[in-house]
């Protein structure tokens, strides 16, 4: 090994997977895709989830790349997205997350054009303001849903929101607005086959606020919350490491710098060796320096971030330091650090 790698483990992205789908039975589970996979490469994602039914992927452009790779497999794309993505997406039989009346149209008119039925998702807003319907406006946008339904160029197959996560109250209340949305699409004859609110976190703990689908992404990829607990039966799916160049000074000189991602401000971390625990003393942009142990040659591994076999901690704790996500420490490796599959 002479560059970094993040090697990732089929193995582990699958105990990750029957762990959720147990915690969160019987509410089935909504693999996340976005941002590649969480930097784990949707295709790879994709073919060791062969028995995941459905897909979440943000955009239209991932989405069609997931139904590629599985003919069978239910695939969300919940971004609002341009009419000729729609078009593509309602080809490819793409189930459509629609969150405002302009965009409802637009589908609508697709798949007028088209002559095929949209499924979508329809989306209450229910507090965090990002995208979705108010409200006040839920009834009219649900009733133009419903006539496009009755004339056969629409299937409202959803309901859906997203949940802050910041207390549990504001979540309790927010969900208690999902369900009213729920009852009146229901009071306008709408039979909705899924709903869907709950990400990683509320999926896990709260079961009470989980719908008939779970939409999780980081817990699959075994990354936990920053300032959360560790998940039992969930680990990373992916390990971080990076060559020893040479061993001065006391310092072991390691292939993997801010030029592939690693946040220079993580100098101070602790990071796995083969003698276990030591100092991150500095990044630079392509060689990094970490405290040498005993016998520390050109050759050995360093690992950023893993399981724990050589005592580094995980994504989540290297981001905790930096007041980030641990999915951000993923998403920011460039495409330098090769991706290698491992077990
Ligand atoms: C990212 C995302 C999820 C998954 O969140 P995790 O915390 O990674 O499980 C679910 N729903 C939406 C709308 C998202 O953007």
């Amino acid at each position: 090994m002479s560059v970094p790698v993040l090697e990732i483990s089929r193995a582990v992205l699958q105990s990750n997977i029957a762990a959720v789908r147990a915690q969160i039975a019987p509410s089935e589970l909504m693999l996340v895709m976005k941002d590649d996979a969480y930097g784990h490469g949707v295709e790879w994602t994709v073919d060791g989830a062969p028995d995941v039914t459905w897909f979440g992927s943000y955009d239209v452009d991932s989405a069609l790349r997931i139904r590629a790779r599985r003919d069978d497999a239910r695939v969300y794309a919940w971004a609002t997205s341009a009419d000729a993505e729609v078009a593509a997406a309602i080809e490819a039989g793409i189930d459509l997350g629609v969150g405002t009346l302009p965009y409802l149209r637009r589908v609508i008119a697709q798949a007028e054009r088209l002559r095929l039925p949209a499924r979508v998702h329809l989306k209450i807003d229910t507090g965090l303001h990002r995208n979705g319907v108010r409200p006040e406006d839920w009834a009219g946008f649900v009733a133009e849903a419903r006539d496009a339904e009755r004339r056969g160029i629409l299937a409202v197959v959803g309901v859906w929101s997203h949940l802050a996560e910041a207390s549990d109250a504001e979540d309790d209340v927010a969900a208690a607005e999902f369900r009213l949305a729920v009852r009146s699409l229901r009071d306008a004859g709408g039979e909705p086959e899924v709903l869907h609110l709950t990400a990683s976190a509320a999926s896990w703990w709260r079961s009470e606020l989980r719908g008939s689908l779970s939409r999780i992404g980081a817990f699959c990829y075994g990354i936990r919350s920053a300032e959360g607990p560790q998940i039992p039966g969930v680990e990373p799916v992916a390990e971080l490491r990076a060559p020893v160049l040479s061993v001065r000074d006391g310092g072991a000189e390691i292939g993997i710098g801010s030029f592939d991602g690693l946040p220079s401000v993580l100098a101070g971390a602790e990071v796995g060796t083969p003698a276990g625990p030591r100092l991150l003393r500095a990044v630079g942009p392509m060689v990094s320096t970490v405290d040498a142990w005993p016998g520390a040659s050109e050759g050995d591994t360093v690992t950023l971030f893993g399981r724990g076999s050589q005592g580094e901690q995980d994504a989540t704790a290297l981001a905790e330091r930096i007041d980030t996500v641990g999915e951000e420490i993923l998403l920011r490796l460039t495409p330098r650090v090769r991706r290698v599959e491992v077990g």
